[in-house]
């Protein structure tokens, strides 16, 4: 990071205190700027964060989050805050068919011997049993086809229509582009562009062991933000919590921002406004007119929510000595041991059910014992176990959809407004919507402003470097 420590305190609002939010008023105020974080909520993280569930008493995350080696400007924030080392990291997953029987992918290890990527994780693939040999083969006709450089890939095909014209198995659909890339992109096959399940093979399977490990917070994630008002506090800055903002207009006399929030007024130089698109859309008609306000709300429009629901339960017993498993062939689909993974008392199992709107349909009572019976087809001690409390949380706005030709509709950092610059996970930073498209966002937004305001800063981290034959495969 680089950039002036006492220049002449510009100041900046950052509008919006999720992950997007906080890494740009982080690397703002190290810069030297004077920074407010404006939160309507009464806690920070937006849609990765934790709070006291009243129903059962116990602080909980909205819903598991978990990140990978290749999420480098996010760990870039939880570094500048501190907190890196609250994330413990795995290298293996573990798929689970009903009845039990599991299978292991991750790298090749044995002793000091690795294979170089992307054939690291080969041996486990070709070894795991929830593949047919025929999945198997059409899975890796399917993964070579997917290492075509990005530029040949047509960002406006659907994964579903792809993988038909791919004439992929039934089980290789079912068990994993289904469950593993459907579900990291968080949207149903034929809404995903084919880009974007190019990018997660990639990532997570190809480029390297390292960019494919798995990390899980060992802490509520709102803990992990905890730091975040001192290290503003100590760099001038300030965070406003339930904090509402309704609306702002732009002194061109005093080339200052004038913000409406629901209990008062804040001026500063710069905003960020790093928002979903939906509370951006809402915001719109309170910025002032510009024309170019108006592509920016035609961009909006093409945007969708696509819902993620978890189910949270504590018994009375072990019901797993896994600490997290893939389900295959049911509607739950990933299982958290968070008894194991925050180092909590009591049993507390986390389910997870991405990519459909039919269980976030259900209703709560329906949707719990669907969640049961199916966790029961995999570990047979949930017969025996009490079931003490639960939880269940349905996000209906949790991620937005990378559907074909969506690039055109994520603006970048530059907004049609003076001084205004936009972050938030759907901005234009070819990632989806994920912890670390929010932090890349932040900090494209961040650095933007630096340059503006003529003080430079670099905050945006790099890619991991590309390993093995990957070295000479280019993206
Ligand atoms: C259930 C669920 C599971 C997920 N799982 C994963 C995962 O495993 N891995 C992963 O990487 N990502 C996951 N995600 C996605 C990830 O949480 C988001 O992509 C990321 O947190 C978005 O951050 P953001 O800062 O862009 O937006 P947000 O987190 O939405 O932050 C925006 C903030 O702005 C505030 N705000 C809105 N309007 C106003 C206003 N008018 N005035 C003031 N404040 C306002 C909101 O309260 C919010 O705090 C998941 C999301 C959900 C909901």
């Amino acid at each position: 990071m680089t950039g002036l420590q006492n220049n002449s305190q510009k100041s900046v609002t950052v509008i919006g205190a999720g992950v997007a939010g906080m890494s740009a008023a982080c690397a703002l105020a190290e810069a030297g700027f004077r920074v407010q974080l404006v939160e309507q909520r009464g806690y920070l993280g937006g849609r990765a964060s934790s709070y006291l569930h009243p129903g059962v008493n116990e602080v909980i995350d909205n819903c598991q989050h978990v990140l990978f080696g290749c999420c480098t400007n996010l760990m870039g924030f939880y570094r500048r805050i501190g907190v890196a080392d609250r994330i413990q990291w795995t290298r293996e997953m573990t798929m689970i068919e009903p009845g039990g029987r599991s299978s292991r992918l991750g790298p090749f290890e044995l002793g000091p011997l690795r294979l170089p990527a992307p054939l690291h994780s080969a041996p486990s693939f070709l070894n795991a049993k929830a593949f047919t040999l025929a999945d198997k083969l059409s899975l890796g006709r399917a993964i070579l086809a997917m290492m075509a450089p990005a530029a040949l890939i047509d960002t406006h095909e659907s994964l579903g229509a792809w993988l038909r014209r791919h004439k992929q198995t039934e089980g290789a659909i079912n068990r994993f582009w289904r469950l593993v890339i459907a579900s990291a992109l968080n949207a149903e096959m034929d809404a995903i562009a084919v880009p974007y399940a190019a990018k997660v093979i990639r990532e997570l399977f190809l480029n390297s062991a390292q960019a494919g490990s798995m990390g899980m917070s060992m802490v509520p994630l709102s803990e992990l933000y905890a730091g975040v008002p001192q290290f503003l506090a100590e760099r001038s800055g300030s965070v406003h919590l339930n904090t509402h903002v309704e609306g702002a207009s732009w002194n061109e006399d005093l080339a200052q921002w004038l913000i409406c929030t629901r209990t008062g007024e804040l001026v500063s130089d710069f905003v960020i406004l790093a928002l979903p698109f939906d509370a951006t859309q809402k915001l719109l008609p309170h910025l002032p007119a510009e024309p170019g306000a108006e592509k920016l709300a035609r961009q909006i429009e093409r945007h969708e929510h696509w819902p993620i629901c978890s189910v949270h339960l504590w018994f009375d017993r072990e019901i797993t000595e896994l600490e997290h498993a893939v389900l295959l062939d049911r509607e739950i689909h990933w299982i958290y041991n968070q008894s194991k993974l925050q180092g909590r008392g009591g049993h507390y199992i986390e389910l997870v059910v991405s990519a459909t709107r039919s269980f976030a349909a259900l209703p709560r009572e329906t949707a719990i014992q669907q969640a049961l019976s199916e966790l029961a087809e995999f570990f047979p001690r949930v017969k025996e176990a009490k079931l003490e409390k639960v939880a269940l949380i349905k996000e209906m706005h949790a991620t937005f959809g990378v559907n074909p030709g969506i690039d055109s509709a994520r603006p970048t950092a530059a907004s049609p407004w003076p001084n205004l610059f936009m972050a938030g996970d759907w901005t234009a930073t070819g990632w989806p919507s994920t912890m670390e498209s929010a932090a890349r966002s932040g900090y494209l937004a961040a650095e933007a402003l630096g340059l503006s305001a003529e003080n430079p800063l670099h905050c945006f981290e790099p890619d991991l470097k590309l390993q093995g034959m990957m070295r000479w495969i280019s993206d």
